[in-house]
């Protein structure tokens, strides 16, 4: 079962027409939109897996418990109503960027840490995939992240992943079959440091019943925690992984990422290997370029090596997604600035010498400070970017 239990602000909503037992603390109650149908029947008795998997479909298709769900007995609604709150999350305010269709959404827990959450607009016509924050903050210090400024505060609850992706769909126009399509975990935190709770989520993410997303249009963006990788591959084995290779170079890598003091880079491909070895899915290694820090040739050399190693071993081959580094605070001084077109180019052509494709990512959102790297909470409201607008979502432009 869900041991996730709303931490209150209840936003129960629809009135119990009679509970079946003692009212319980809104402490102790379940959070619904976090439930899968299993959970709900481990954690409700007398609740039937096949009025459970109704219940979660009602839950996630309206947005609330409605008071009929077509052949689901009265008595067992009560007991779930009884049992059960949808907790929210407050939407301070929704960002649209002005260069294109990306929306930053600022929320607020109960317990008043702020994240951020993004809609990402993708390829195919009215699909959109949600980057997802998994921490409030984050402790592992990447020098060229946003979000490390306000260091770890704490994990997010299943249903606060969750309910990030319905704050995203909220602002969807549903008759027109907009949706979502993906989650990405790559907000702010690092979701392998919340694993329980980001296994849990993709759990219920993926239940056909509920929100149906695929496994595979789901990825986890991590800094390289070999533990988490090697448990992601075993009970998410659908889910994609993205790792964060920052410089092939150890001394660099340990400059940029402080983690890898902890868990070298060879040991972070070595789970890697693992993972991709028992899913079946190639890794995406992302690569952010920082200007004479990371993009030089025999960096792009050195990198070609380490995914030659990595397919000789046999892994299959790394897909490269080469990050432009978005400037953490316009405003402020930087340390790090984007490499130029000149030196990206020859970056990318070494790889390709070498026999391994990269892609460039568009990251977007970069005027609302939404694009990778720069999720910052509270911090983002006071860089006087832009104004956070009304709590309704601007309307998508499709
Ligand atoms: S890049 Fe990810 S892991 Fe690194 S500090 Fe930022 S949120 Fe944390």
């Amino acid at each position: 079962m869900t041991k996730t239990r709303a931490s209150g602000n209840s936003g129960a909503r629809g009135s119990p027409a009679g509970p079946v037992r003692p009212e319980p603390t809104l402490n102790a109650m379940i959070p619904l939109q976090a439930v899968t149908p299993a959970a709900l029947t481990e954690a409700i008795p007398g609740v039937p897996i096949e009025e459970a998997r109704r219940i979660v479909g009602a839950i996630h298709r309206q947005d609330r418990l409605p008071a009929v769900v077509r052949n689901v007995r009265r008595i067992t609604l009560d007991r779930v109503r009884a049992a059960g709150a949808l907790p929210t999350l407050a939407v301070r305010g929704a960002q649209c960027s002005r260069i294109d269709p990306f929306v930053k959404y600022s929320l607020s827990t109960p317990g008043g840490e702020v994240v951020e959450t993004v809609r990402i607009p993708l390829e195919r016509h009215g699909r959109y995939s949600v980057c997802v924050s998994s921490q409030a903050g984050c402790g592992l210090g990447c020098a060229f992240c946003a979000t490390a400024r306000l260091g770890f505060q704490r994990n997010l609850e299943t249903w606060e992943i969750i309910e990030q992706v319905h704050v995203v769909r909220r602002g969807l126009n549903r008759v027109q079959g907009q949706r979502v399509h993906g989650i990405v975990f790559q907000g702010m935190g690092e979701p392998l440091a919340n694993l329980d709770n980001v296994i849990e989520s993709i759990h219920v993410a993926n239940e056909p019943s509920g929100l149906a997303i695929d496994g595979r249009a789901i990825t986890v963006c991590t800094a390289g925690l070999p533990t988490g990788i090697r448990r992601l591959a075993r009970e998410a084995p659908a889910v994609r992984l993205a790792l964060s290779i920052a410089s092939p170079i150890p001394s660099v890598r340990r400059r940029l990422m402080p983690i890898d003091l902890a868990f070298p880079l060879e040991e972070v491909l070595d789970a890697a290997l693992e993972h991709s070895m028992v899913t079946g899915l190639a890794p995406m290694w992302s690569f952010t370029l920082l200007d004479g820090v990371n993009d030089s040739v025999h960096d792009a050399r050195s990198l070609a090596q380490l995914a030659r190693d990595f397919r000789r071993r046999g892994g299959l081959r790394p897909r490269i997604s080469i990050v432009p580094f978005n400037p953490i605070d316009p405003a402020g001084p930087q340390s790090f600035v984007r490499s130029s077109h000149d030196r990206e180019a020859a970056f990318r052509r070494v790889l390709s010498e070498a026999g391994l494709p990269s892609h460039k990512r568009y990251s977007g959102g970069a005027d609302i400070l939404g694009a990778c790297g720069q999720l910052a909470g509270s911090h983002a409201q006071h860089t006087g970017q832009m104004p956070f607008v009304a709590l309704t979502p601007p309307p998508v432009d499709d």
